[in-house]
């Protein structure tokens, strides 16, 4: 699909203008736009109200300083952001990445795109993103609690639990958002639920961990039904080997499926006959090891530097949860030769456009990430309100109102895209049903 109405090319262009060098934050509103072009032409409301002007803006961006001091007593500094995108219908809510890849283009990308995903869910969250270009690799556990401290002292100021709820993204786990709640709670002598993903003694939500994982399965397992098919004997393969991807794999195998490969960015692994999964726990969330460790667990498997060669691997169904743009055109087009009918993202943005066009093109079922990985910060928003009410809800609880928001989600998008026309086209459905929602709210509110 190519975006070809003008006033929408006149606002990307605008875009592409006023924010140089920042080419995923450009990738990501060009995408939103062209799923965009049916419902401007239908509703002059959209256009006359400047509403899609204003959402491309975001409210706040917040750059800061981190200086902390390395376990050698040298000073170290690092770059911190916080992008408040869009409010209208909440409290600005996204996570917090810890990458040296991290700039303001990578936050102002997963800041947009956050507010569709957000819109989707049903409650009430504004869309926001924040990180650092801080690499945690190598880090001891002391840097890291004085990095998150240093990184605390100055968002604390701008963040609260009717203001702005980050949580965990890539290298911001348990541990980090244990460090990063204490320094708030000592700075403001409050205990709120500023931060998800808290730790379950202190109020944080069961199933939390499991959320973005599971969630995916359940998108892709109503977009499977809905398709005449399910995971039941499918082959898998998924990307990543952090957070998203363990629980994507558990809850996939418990489906029926069998998935075959995992990665992290050194390399990917092959295991004909399963992954086994407890081995991968063991290694990443115990020992936070690489990947290829699983070797001496499983000596018949396969390890492979790089990590591209894992969409050369034949499969029914690949769950990319890596990292943006990590399936580009060539490795769409493996994928597609081999045989392998859907792509659902938990990564954000995983698909280059190229790749898309690559899915389309061969009749693949493409889950987009706003919809599919949208599990994470439904359950993030599922821990407000347990916080808000002071009370825990139990696993069985969270994990069936986590199914129920899927399932919400994918008939979501499933009926926008045929409202529009095009029937099965699940990212046009998406981007629609999560911006008219927001689009409207923010009419009524005039800003
Ligand atoms: P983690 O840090 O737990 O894991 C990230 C995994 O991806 C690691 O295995 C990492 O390998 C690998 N990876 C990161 N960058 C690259 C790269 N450039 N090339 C290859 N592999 C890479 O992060 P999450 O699992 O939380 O996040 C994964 C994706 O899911 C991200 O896109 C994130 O935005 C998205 N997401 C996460 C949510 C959550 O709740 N956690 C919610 C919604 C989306 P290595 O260790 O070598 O860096």
């Amino acid at each position: 699909m190519k975006l070809t109405n003008e006033y929408l090319l006149g606002i990307q262009k605008k875009v592409e203008e006023k924010n140089p060098a920042e080419s995923e934050f450009h990738q990501a509103v060009k995408e939103v736009l062209i799923s965009l072009q049916p419902v401007v032409e239908k509703d002059p409301k959209y256009i006359e109200s400047g509403v899609i002007e204003r959402l491309v803006e975001p409210e706040r961006v917040i750059m800061f300083r981190v200086p902390w001091v390395d376990d050698n007593g040298k000073w170290q500094v690092n770059r911190g952001f916080r992008v408040q995108f869009n409010s209208a219908i909440g409290p600005y809510k996204g996570g917090l990445r810890f990458h040296p890849s991290v700039y303001l283009g990578i936050i102002k990308f997963l800041g947009f795109e956050q507010i569709f995903k957000n819109s989707l869910t049903t409650l009430p969250m504004g869309g926001g993103k924040g990180g650092s270009d801080f690499d945690p690799k190598g880090k001891s556990d002391g840097e890291i609690m004085r990095f998150c401290q240093s990184f605390m002292t100055e968002l604390y100021r701008h963040i609260g639990p009717d203001t702005d709820v980050p949580a965990g993204d890539i290298n911001v786990g348990g541990r980090e958002i244990g460090y990063l709640f204490g320094q708030y709670k000592r700075i403001t002598n409050t205990f709120t639920g500023v931060l998800t993903g808290k730790g379950l003694q202190w109020g944080g939500s069961l199933t939390r961990t499991e959320a973005t994982g599971y969630g995916l399965c359940y998108f892709t397992e109503n977009m499977l039904a809905a398709n005449g098919k399910s995971f039941k004997d499918q082959t898998v393969v998924i990307s990543g080997s952090g957070n998203v991807a363990i629980y994507a794999t558990e809850k996939a195998t418990e489906l029926g499926a069998k998935v075959v490969a995992l990665c992290d960015s050194n390399g990917y692994i092959y295991d004909k006959n399963g992954i086994d999964l407890k081995a991968v726990k063991q290694i990443k969330e115990v020992e936070r090891k690489r990947i290829k460790e699983y070797l001496n667990y499983h000596p018949e498997a396969e390890y492979h530097d790089g990590c591209k060669g894992i969409w050369t691997i034949p499969c029914d169904i690949a769950l990319p949860c890596a990292t943006q743009n990590e399936i580009d055109e060539q490795s769409a087009q493996a994928l597609a030769k081999n045989g392998c009918y859907c792509v659902s993202e938990g990564s954000n943005m995983s698909s280059t456009p190229a790749a898309i066009e690559v899915y389309f093109a061969n009749n693949m079922l493409y889950g987009p990430a706003k919809a599919a990985n949208a599990g994470g910060v439904a359950v993030s928003g599922l821990e407000m309100s347990q916080n808000s009410e002071r009370l825990s809800w139990t696993f069985e609880e969270v994990d069936g109102k986590l199914k129920d928001i899927m399932k919400d989600i994918f008939d979501n998008c499933d009926a926008r895209a045929k409202e529009y026309g095009m029937e099965g086209n699940y990212m046009a459905g998406a981007n629609i049903a999560g911006f008219i929602k927001v689009a409207d709210s923010m009419i009524a509110q005039g800003n």
